[in-house]
Parts: C-alpha cells; sequence; structure tokens
C-alpha cells in the first residue's frame, strides 16, 4: 500500500498547486447549508473524487433538517465531523452517531437507505462529506461501514509540535490509519502545524489528491503557494508534497486517492459506468431491492 518507487515518472517531483477554489454556496438534503467544494461547476469531479462538501454553522436552520433517508449505489461516502455530532440510520439496521474527530467512512456499493441527521438542536455543526467513486468492478459490492472515534485515530507527533491524525494511508514516518481500502488506496490526513512548521508527504503518482485548510493558512511546494482558510487547492503532478505553516497555527486536510480512469456516469445519489447502470439503480430502488 502507498509504497514508493523510484523509478516512478514523479519521484522526485514536488507537487505544487495546480487550481484553487472555496467553493459554491450549495443547499441539500433538507436545506442543509453547505460549500459544495468538488461536484461544483468549477470542479466538476476530481477522479476518484465526486463531490466534497463543508458544512459550517452554529444556527440550528442552516443543519437542523438533516439528510432524511435516501439511497446511494455505486461509490463511498466519508464522514468526517470536526464540530458537533451526527446520526447515522441505515435499512439494514446499523446506527450510530458520529462524533468531533470521528469518521464514518461508507461503502455504499449495490446499495443503502439511510439518514444522517444532526444529533443536536443548536451549536456548532462542522465537517465535511466526501463521495469517492468505486472502480466499476467493485460497485455492487455488498455495502460495508468502517467507523472510527477520535479516540481510535493514530495521533502522529511532529517535531515541533505539530501533529497528524491519521484516518487513511501512511505517513512517511510510518503511521497508518485505520480505514482499509484497496479500491483507491486512500490518503486522508488531518494536519495541525504550529506556526513555520514544515511537513513532508510522498504520495504515489497515481493518485490525485487535494488539501483543504481547516485553520490557518499553508504554503505549498517549492514555489511556495498559499493556500487560505477554507480553501481547495488541487494537488498537481509530482510525489513530493511540502507544507509550511505561516505565522499562525494551521490545520489542514490532505486527502489523496488513486485515479480510476473510468467512465462516470452520475445520476443524484448513484454514481455508476453507464446511464443504462444509472437507469437500472433507479429501478431497483424503486422496486424496494436496495
Ligand atoms: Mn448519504
Amino acid at each position: 500500500m502507498n509504497a514508493s518507487n523510484q523509478n516512478s515518472p514523479g519521484y522526485n517531483k514536488f507537487i505544487e498547486l495546480a487550481q484553487l477554489t472555496s467553493g459554491i454556496p450549495a443547499s441539500d438534503g433538507d436545506g442543509v447549508r453547505l460549500t459544495r467544494i468538488i461536484g461544483s461547476p468549477e470542479i466538476d469531479m476530481l477522479d476518484p473524487f465526486l463531490l466534497l462538501d463543508a458544512f459550517e454553522s452554529d444556527r440550528p436552520d442552516d443543519y437542523i433538517g438533516g439528510f432524511p433517508e435516501h439511497p446511494h449505489r455505486g461509490f463511498e461516502t466519508v464522514t468526517y465531523l470536526l464540530a458537533g455530532r451526527m446520526r447515522h440510520k441505515d435499512n439494514k439496521g446499523h446506527e450510530g452517531v458520529i462524533e468531533p474527530g470521528g469518521v464514518q467512512w461508507m461503502t455504499a456499493g449495490r446499495g443503502i437507505i439511510h439518514s444522517e441527521m444532526p444529533e443536536q438542536e443548536d451549536g456548532l455543526l462542522r465537517g465535511f462529506q466526501l463521495w469517492i467513486n468505486l472502480p466499476a468492478a467493485e460497485k455492487m459490492t455488498a455495502p460495508v461501514y468502517q467507523e472510527f472515534a477520535a479516540s481510535v485515530i493514530p495521533n502522529e507527533r511532529l517535531e515541533n509540535g505539530g501533529n497528524i491524525k491519521v484516518i487513511a494511508g501512511r505517513t512517511d514516518s510510518g503511521t497508518e490509519g485505520p480505514v482499509k481500502n484497496d479500491y483507491t488506496v486512500p490518503f486522508f490526513l488531518d494536519i495541525q502545524l504550529e506556526p513555520g512548521e514544515t511537513f513532508h508527504q510522498h504520495i504515489p503518482y497515481s493518485h490525485a489528491g487535494f488539501l483543504y485548510v481547516v485553520m490557518g493558512g499553508v504554503r505549498v511546494g517549492q514555489t511556495k503557494a498559499i493556500l487560505n482558510s477554507r480553501s481547495l487547492g488541487v494537488l498537481g503532478d509530482g510525489e513530493k508534497l511540502h507544507l509550511s505553516s505561516g505565522a499562525e497555527v494551521s490545520r489542514v486536510l490532505m486527502v489523496a486517492g488513486k485515479r480510476l480512469n473510468e467512465p462516470v456516469a452520475r445520476g443524484g445519489p448513484f454514481v455508476m459506468n453507464t446511464k443504462q447502470e444509472v437507469k437500472k439503480a433507479f429501478q431497483d430502488y424503486q422496486e424496494g431491492q436496495f
């Protein structure tokens, strides 16, 4: 997993930012206000990533409606919470609450019907939902959950006081995240850097990825291009990721996954390879086969 290969074309190349976006305001579920960062007119997708939503509000009206019962087929949904609590419940009897710092990695596969509702009536709710595509051969796999509370996510300490919460993938220092995933061999790191602190990570050439700044700001690559708070930067070609923090503490998510390079047919909550398969998904859902 995530092995580095010195013969790879990008082995010695620094990764620079290829594109910046702060997303667009959107509404989904029952009126939840969010920022759509991937899956927007600016970045339609970043193979294998189909969608990235950020939600952040302390106004109950912005989130209280939640995401009532809806289906998924053909991809994975990753929910990562920074603040607040979300209750998840599906049609197979699976139920749980995601708490701050916790992650739910759901492989929807051939189909799941679930609801995702705020487990709070006031206060701050902040987090992300990421959709990761599944390879054609695995789209109809049985649904699987991987859920980890903050307390069981490895926290690698950096030399100058920062730390990395390793949710998926393996850091250059060898800390491995608990999420198992051979489909896109993903990285999902939550990196906190002290002022002026640097961070290095090797990312295989096969992967596409992005940074999203939760707090503060980071400089990226040899050009030291600045990525500000609540902005996403698409990672360009290369395998050597270098980050440094500015004058303040910074927190940034680094997410990467293996490109699938397969045709994508979208139909709302279903993401397949052909229109025919999307139509079949709607049919199966309506016929109660999920
Ligand atoms: Mn959902």
